[in-house]
């Protein structure tokens, strides 16, 4: 009955963390300082049903081998901070789902689902870059653009679980379209697909190429050079609001484009040009994220373990891990 007070990390437990993305699947077990054992990374085979089975079929196979604590669902969409279902995950075809029900019925033991950005967040709080700091800005800059948001030491969902999406603050007054419905906003402009159709406008069509080939290009080539300076200024514009907002002594950036050193040396530029130092307005300070592709995995199971999820009480009042003996192998 009072199972909630008592936190799943003191079991001692790794918790498996699994951090569902929009085209792979990352998942590895995690223990209560953070670290990583057995990280897998597989690619999501399907939308919907499919990619719901490959989710449990990843789940199970850790639960036959490892016995975990907790189980933690890392998805790349809002999640509901009461219901705790998947409001939205567009990528993988999920609408109102209650992952986190199914998952239990499916497994046996207790499930926690977050919001990706949210979650990795919350890992470079808690053992990366943003250890040591009551507020952690994390900005992921791979393909798309991410966020999550630390206040105050606790994790920050807002009240409909879409209070880190920032990558829609809207920047540019009537600009391109976006996903969401609206025009404008920041991920349009500051993201690896940014960066690529940039480039494609400036006449980059002969082959395809990626975000990294114009970032290679740019040391020598003065258009992909112009071309990673509009993308990073644009980011820098957006990060200067986050100052504003939220006072972090710095901003973290992850993902693949946001931790490239090129990229970030151009970021730190074009904060320098359009937000000079001021005695009335915080300074954006920027520097690499920790963890890497790993911090979604590593959020996840640790929110899981914390017993974030306010239907934690569906662990085992008898604090046995959870483990998929032989005999629920093919329930
Ligand atoms: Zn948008």
């Amino acid at each position: 009955m009072q199972q909630l007070s008592v936190p799943v990390a003191t079991m001692g437990e790794r918790v498996l963390g699994i951090d569902v993305g929009g085209t792979k699947i990352a998942s590895g077990l995690v223990d209560p300082a953070g670290r990583t054992e057995q990280l897998h990374r597989v690619r999501v085979e399907g939308r919907g049903e499919q990619a719901l089975a490959q989710v449990v079929a990843v789940a199970r196979g850790y639960l036959e081998r490892h016995p975990v604590a907790a189980v933690g669902v890392a998805v790349p969409g809002g999640v509901d901070p009461v219901s705790r279902t998947v409001v939205a995950a567009p990528n993988l075809g999920w609408t109102g789902l209650d992952l986190a029900g199914l998952l239990r019925a499916e497994l046996g033991c207790a499930v926690t689902v977050e919001n990706d950005g949210n979650a990795a967040a919350w890992a470079e709080h808690r053992f990366g870059a943003g250890a040591g700091s009551a507020t952690t800005v994390l900005v992921t800059v791979g393909t798309g653009l991410g966020c999550g948001l630390v206040l105050g030491g606790r994790l920050h969902t807002g009240d409909r679980g879409l209070g880190g999406e920032l990558g829609h603050l809207l920047l540019v007054p009537d600009g391109r379209a976006c996903v969401c419905g609206s025009r404008g906003c920041w991920e349009q402009y500051a993201s690896g697909s940014a960066l690529a159709a940039e480039a494609r406008d400036r006449g980059w069509s002969a082959a395809p190429f990626t975000a990294e080939d114009v970032l290679d290009a740019a040391a020598a080539d003065p258009v992909a050079a112009e071309v990673v300076d509009r993308v990073a200024s644009r980011l820098a514009h957006g990060l200067t609001v986050l100052g504003a907002c939220f006072d972090a002594g710095r901003i973290l950036l992850g993902g693949g484009l946001g931790t490239d050193p090129r990229f970030l040396g151009r970021v730190r530029a074009g904060l320098e040009r359009i937000a000079p130092p001021s005695a009335v307005r915080t300074p954006v300070v920027v520097e690499a994220a920790a963890l890497g592709v790993a911090a979604g995995v590593i959020g996840a199971a640790d929110l899981a373990a914390a017993g974030f999820d306010r239907n934690v009480d569906t662990v085992r009042a008898d604090g046995v891990p959870c483990h998929i003996s032989s005999s629920r192998k093919q329930s």
